[in-house]
């Protein structure tokens, strides 16, 4: 079973003179449960790729298909609800929102799906985490890893069939990277969830079951169970 497929996906930005070429007909299945990372330089993708598969973005051409449903024809409604109850989006910098508490932000996808949270609910996925009795804090009374934390139970709490990480250890030290790296790691090996996951740092996409290099928007190879000296070289 897929739960994300890339099919011929293509995206140029601006037109004539002006066009750049992101990705050309990069083709590729996330099956449900794995652990992707999507590595390649500076330039080469890997952006508009998490964006057009999250749907955050549309391809100029191409197919994105979540949970068995063609993103192609929606519309920007159906799109902005797909990806509230589908998608899961971690970024670098966190993007919580300063003035809510961490409970607060991880109820808000919640919110937005015109639910009520449950406490309860909310407070499994902080426990899930590891931040079962920071739930009252502000965003500027955390540290960096737990920040991440607090979005990655955001991301979770609508239970989505993929979540899409940018980086997501990119503004960590390397014992934190370490520990969130750890926890993404546990919610594929416990809970079957499948991430895909932007990274340029080897001993970061080591911790994948995939690793998928691109280089000027095409695919560019594949290692299947990757060591960080096998993607380095
Ligand atoms: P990466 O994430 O690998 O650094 P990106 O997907 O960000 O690569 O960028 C791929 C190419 O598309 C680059 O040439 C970049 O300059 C260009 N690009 C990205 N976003 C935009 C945009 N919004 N407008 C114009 N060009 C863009
Ligand atoms: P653990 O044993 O790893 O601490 P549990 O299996 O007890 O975690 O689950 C904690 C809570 O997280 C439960 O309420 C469960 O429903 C919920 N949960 C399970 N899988 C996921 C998931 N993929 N994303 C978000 N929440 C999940």
């Amino acid at each position: 079973e897929q739960a994300v497929r890339l099919e011929s996906l293509s995206k140029t930005y601006g037109s004539g003179q002006n066009a750049v070429t992101a990705l050309t007909e990069v083709s590729l299945d996330f099956r449900a449960g794995s652990f992707t990372a999507i590595m390649g330089p500076s330039g080469s993708g890997k952006s508009t790729l998490l964006q057009c598969a999250a749907g955050l973005d549309r391809p100029t051409s191409g197919r994105v298909v979540i949970a068995e449903t063609d993103l192609t024809g929606l519309s920007e409604t159906a799109l902005t609800l797909l990806r509230r109850d589908k998608i899961g989006f971690v970024f670098q910098a966190f993007n919580l929102l300063p003035s809510l508490t961490a409970e607060q932000n991880v109820a808000l996808p919640l919110r937005l799906a015109g639910r009520k949270p449950g406490r309860t609910e909310v407070a499994a996925v902080l426990a899930e985490v590891g931040l079962g009795n920071r739930g009252r804090h502000r965003p500027a009374e955390l540290s960096g890893g737990q920040q991440q934390r607090v979005a990655i139970a955001r991301a979770l709490v609508t239970k989505p069939a993929v979540l899409f990480a940018d980086e997501p250890t990119g503004a960590l030290d390397t014992s934190t990277s370490r520990e969130v790296l750890a926890l993404l790691r546990g919610l594929v090996d416990q809970h079957g969830q499948t991430i895909v996951m932007v990274t340029h740092d080897p001993v970061t996409a080591a911790k994948a079951d995939r690793v998928v290099f691109l280089a000027d928007g095409v695919l560019a190879g594949e290692l299947v169970n990757p060591t960080a000296e096998a993607i380095a070289a």
